[in-house]
């Protein structure tokens, strides 16, 4: 994946970004929409360093302009951990509904308490979100909620929310300024990475890009990784899709979960970091053919992604050392 820089980004159309290089795990965006004598920030980051490092960086750009609007795009903690930071008199935090259900304390807690785990999926959550320190947070949940469809007023400029979950998660949500043609579509695109199904099906993830393809933007925010377009988009939706077709294809030969995850050749995806999502976003395939299966809750979706990641690192450092 191409190189990007950290920090701010200008969107054109006083929208901005604030983009986290690689875009890997825990690594998100968050984003700065100015209107008259207001601002509405999208998201906050997964710990408090990083989304205080963030806020005082934007601060120039809000100063006479404060933020009185927090979208969390969805329900997973690099997307709000950061929000007690924000919150405050005056400040509205909005997410679905769908979402708020998951951002409780409990909900942040089901995350934190992994990162103390004495397992496979405690080693893979410390390795991959090593960057980040998660003490001192303090779930702090919307103030409002919606389902469907929410337009804002941004001092004077429209804002429009659309929930396209359940996909990556029960909540997803879309930011869209119209007047800038800028949309910050938090995780249903990743760029560089692969996408994530945490929720699907993946049908359902599909189904958001195409709202997204038909969008008047430009330029598109994703979760993680660098800005994009359009094309950017199309490649998650062509993923996404791939993935469905060959996991649909095993499940019908009668194949395991494992030897399908095993088996699945990504061909011109190979490319994409964070290749141990495969996992999950196989088993949610192999879940939506068989619902009699029991769905595996994050946990069991964690340990099936640790357990690739962790095979992967001893075979990559078997060749290595077999090779010298
Ligand atoms: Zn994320």
């Amino acid at each position: 994946m191409a190189s990007y820089a950290n920090g701010p980004h200008d969107l054109g159309g006083d929208c901005h970004a604030w983009l986290l290089p690689e875009g890997h795990w825990g690594e998100s965006n968050t984003g700065l929409v100015r209107g008259n004598g207001e601002s509405l920030l999208v998201d906050t980051h997964l710990d408090l360093a990083h989304t205080a490092q963030m806020l005082q960086a934007f601060s120039a750009l809000t100063e006479g302009h404060p933020i009185r609007t927090v979208v969390n795009t969805h329900s997973d903690g690099d997307h709000w951990f950061g929000n007690q930071l924000v919150a405050g008199p005056g400040v509205e935090i909005v997410a679905s509904a769908a979402a708020a259900e998951l951002m409780t304390t409990a909900g942040a807690m089901e995350l934190l308490n992994m990162w103390g785990r004495e397992d496979e999926v405690g080693d893979f959550v410390r390795t991959v979100a090593s960057s980040f320190d998660p003490s001192g947070i303090t779930a702090t949940p919307p103030t409002r909620t919606f389902s469907g469809s929410l337009d804002l007023d941004v001092g004077g400029r429209q804002v429009r929310l659309t929930e396209v979950g359940p996909a990556h998660t029960p909540g997803d949500v879309l930011v869209h300024v119209p007047d800038a043609r800028v949309l910050f579509t938090g995780d249903i695109v990743f760029v560089g990475a692969a996408p994530l199904v945490w929720e699907g099906p993946v049908s359902r993830c599909v189904a958001a890009c195409d709202l997204i393809l038909d969008l008047d933007v430009i330029a598109v925010v994703p979760g993680h990784g660098p800005v994009t377009d359009k094309a950017g988009v199309q490649r998650v939706r062509d993923y996404l899709a791939y993935v469905e077709t060959e996991s649909t294809a095993r499940f019908g030969d009668g194949l395991s979960l494992e030897e399908a995850i095993a088996s699945i050749d990504l061909g011109p995806f190979s490319d994409m970091v964070e290749h141990e999502r495969i996992a999950a976003n196989v088993l949610n395939v192999y879940e939506e053919l068989d619902p009699a299966r029991p769905r595996a809750d994050r946990l069991a979706q964690f340990a099936h992604m640790a357990h690739l990641h962790k095979a992967a690192s001893t075979s990559s450092r078997d060749s290595v050392g077999g090779d010298a």
